[in-house]
């Protein structure tokens, strides 16, 4: 049962992202402390969130750089916020950067980027070492996102104000890059906040036409000839947008990528749509205490693998 004081889904906690370009968890956790917070360790269970006070915060159990407090509370005028050290960003948003775990030093595509939150999770995975390439069309959101990058500390990126469906993936510029996260647009279906909209549930002809979009730009990003690892994620609840898009894909390049089994202890998984499809992640306030969200990653078979996926 759930006791009085206990908040439920669709509810979801307030996560804060730990910028280690700028900080610490460790001295972001005792800036907490001293504002009165009572720091109650990494969680160990969902039950641990639903309990939380306000004044409590955790430790979360999957990403090792975020805090998680109480559904109530807006940081968006913290000095931390201010001053880039925390980012607010749902822990759905956090999978794509931490499960392609790009290494130091490497080169990474972030195809659709902007405003960015992903592509600053990026460049505090690699340290700012290596190379960000990141696309938006959307010249407006690719401006919030350059104040955003640099509010936290990033340098090892370039942005293009560039339709990814246009860029050579032979260009010599691209040849080192190894990986790639690709987060295209979508319904966004599965934001909290958006539910249940004022538009009501997207028509099939959006569906179809998001969808179309979506398998050309992850078709496009497996042409890559360098590209070893990529993440494809949607902050959408539709199959369309999520397993469909990733079989249809892999039927086309099942030869030369897989997909990886990733966060096996993760409770939700992808809807049973094809063979291996429990390999992809799905998130959502009921199952997760997050946003509903859809995460996919693909890795290039070791030469000489004809296994299918
Ligand atoms: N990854 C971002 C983040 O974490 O902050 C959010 C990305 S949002 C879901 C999708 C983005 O894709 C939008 O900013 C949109 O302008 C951009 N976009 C749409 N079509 C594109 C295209 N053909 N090439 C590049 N970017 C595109």
């Amino acid at each position: 049962g759930v006791s009085p004081g206990m908040w439920q889904a669709p509810q979801v906690p307030r996560y804060v992202r730990v910028n280690t370009l700028k900080t610490s968890v460790e001295e972001v956790i005792d800036y907490f402390k001293r504002q009165g917070y009572a720091y109650l360790g990494k969680a160990t269970s969902m039950k641990d969130l639903c309990s939380l006070s306000e004044k409590q915060f955790l430790l979360d159990l999957h990403l090792p750089d975020l805090l998680i407090f109480h559904p109530q509370l807006d940081f968006h005028k913290n000095y931390l916020y201010m001053a880039g050290h925390i980012v607010l960003q749902d822990k759905a948003s956090c999978l794509p950067a931490f499960l392609l775990n790009p290494s130091l030093g490497s080169h990474v595509i972030d195809a659709c980027a902007a405003p960015g939150n992903k592509t600053s999770h990026l460049a505090a995975i690699l340290k700012n070492k290596g190379q960000i390439f990141a696309f938006d069309l959307d010249i407006m959101r690719l401006t919030t996102m350059s104040t955003m990058l640099v509010r936290a500390g990033a340098t090892c990126y370039e942005l293009a104000n560039q339709d990814f469906l246009t860029v050579d993936p032979y260009d010599p510029k691209y040849r080192e890059v190894k990986y790639i996260l690709l987060d295209p647009s979508c319904t966004g279906s599965g934001m909290v906040n958006r539910l249940p909209g004022p538009e009501g549930p997207p028509s099939l002809e959006r569906l179809q036409a998001l969808a179309g979009f979506q398998r050309k730009v992850l078709t496009r990003a497996l042409r890559f000839p360098g590209v070893q690892r990529l993440v494809y994620s949607t902050c959408s609840v539709h199959r369309e947008e999520n397993e469909d898009v990733v079989r249809d894909v892999l039927q086309e390049y099942g030869a030369a990528f897989r997909l990886v089994n990733v966060l096996p202890s993760w409770p939700q998984r992808g809807l049973a749509t094809f063979l291996g499809s429990e390999c992809c992640l799905r998130a959502s306030p009921e199952e997760t205490l997050t946003n509903g969200f859809f995460i996919a990653v693909l890795e290039r078979k070791p030469e000489g693998d004809d296994t299918a996926s």
